[in-house]
């Protein structure tokens, strides 16, 4: 049985209080009465969340975690979003297609336990299922590398070589996964293209600054282009106390540019990068961090995908737009 683990000390939390933009994730079945007790309510949801949630869709779901900017959370979402779903019960397959600069290993704490890659396996000089490092707190989640470190990506390797992965993994003889989540490169080069491939799905990560939103949304028109029309976003490293003082978009400022699906939002947390140095990922922490239940109510929506109708903006439409932020 699945059960996330109360949470005393965060319920009163600035960042929850101050969500009210947002309504958390709630079950089909709960309401909302009135709008004092929105946030408590909601986190009382989290605690109820004692139930394995139903998988919507075919599997394994392939999906892209991209953003075209880089350092804005890809690799932490990757792996946070990742374990949650393997908390929740689910097989999960994680794919660094960061190739020369990955990262993804170290923030599992996977780094010593990569013998092979992908690039070796397509080599033939190895097996697959040696190239796939099983996580040892979760072992239905698995890691798998495309290529070893400061390495360049032979030529001829193109999202070929992906497709024929999810193929091989879906006919592995324990079993598809449920999920396949690759770490797309910063940038919308080869890398870029090579990741997006087999997707089917894409989860966008951006920060509310303009830069970020920027890629963001020419990354969203090359997903459309691929044919990729399952699109959502997380906004990451959200900074309530900069948005109350207008110095920082707010979600729904960023919702209006996207024009995206939300499925999470992340506050700034200083947990992130402890956790990240240690290679030791957020969602296991304990106590829970906010970063780390942002993440997993991020997972749990991103299964239960009808109940996205439920992440809905209830701050009153502004009148101006983001620009006003900046004084025009
Ligand atoms: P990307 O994969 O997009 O390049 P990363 O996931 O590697 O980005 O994150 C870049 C840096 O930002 C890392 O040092 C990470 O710890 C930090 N970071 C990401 N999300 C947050 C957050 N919500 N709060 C604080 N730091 C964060
Ligand atoms: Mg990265």
């Amino acid at each position: 049985m699945i059960s996330l683990k109360p949470l005393p000390t965060n319920l009163n939390s600035s960042f929850f209080r101050s969500l009210t933009p947002f309504k958390l994730f709630t079950p089909k079945t709960q309401t909302l009465k009135s709008s004092k007790s929105h946030s408590h309510s909601a986190i009382k949801s989290v605690l109820q969340w004692n139930r394995k949630p139903e998988l919507a869709g075919e599997t394994p779901r392939v999906l892209v975690i991209t953003s075209g900017k880089g350092g804005v959370g890809k690799t932490t979402t990757t792996a946070n979003v990742g374990l949650s779903l393997a908390r929740l019960g689910f097989s999960v397959v994680a794919i660094d297609a960061d190739v020369g600069l990955r990262n993804l290993d170290l923030l599992l704490g996977l780094e010593n336990r990569v013998n092979y890659t992908l690039v070796e396996v397509m080599n033939g000089d190895c097996r697959l299922d040696q190239a796939l490092v099983r996580d040892k707190r979760w072992s239905n989640f698995e890691l798998l590398c495309i290529s070893k470190p400061r390495s360049k990506l032979p030529l001829g390797f193109c999202g070929k070589a992906l497709v024929w992965l999810v193929e091989a993994l879906k006919t592995r003889p324990e079993g598809c996964p449920d999920f396949i989540i690759i770490d797309c490169p910063a940038g919308i080069d080869a890398g870029f293209i090579t990741a997006i491939t087999p997707a089917n799905e894409a989860v966008l990560v951006t920060t509310p600054d303009i830069t970020s939103l920027r890629d963001a949304d020419r990354v969203t028109g090359l997903l459309e282009c691929d044919g990729i029309r399952d699109i959502k976003m997380v906004v990451n490293r959200v900074r309530t106390d900069m948005i109350k003082g207008e110095d920082m978009m707010s979600v729904l400022d960023v919702q209006e540019m996207l024009g995206l699906a939300l499925l999470g939002v992340i506050p700034e947390d200083s947990e992130v990068i402890r956790s990240t140095n240690r290679g030791y990922p957020l969602v296991l922490n304990k106590p829970p961090t906010l970063a780390g239940l942002a993440f997993e109510q991020a997972a749990w929506r991103l299964v239960e995908q009808d109940t996205m109708k439920a992440v809905m903006v209830e701050e009153e439409p502004k009148k101006r737009g983001f620009f006003s932020l900046f004084g025009g």
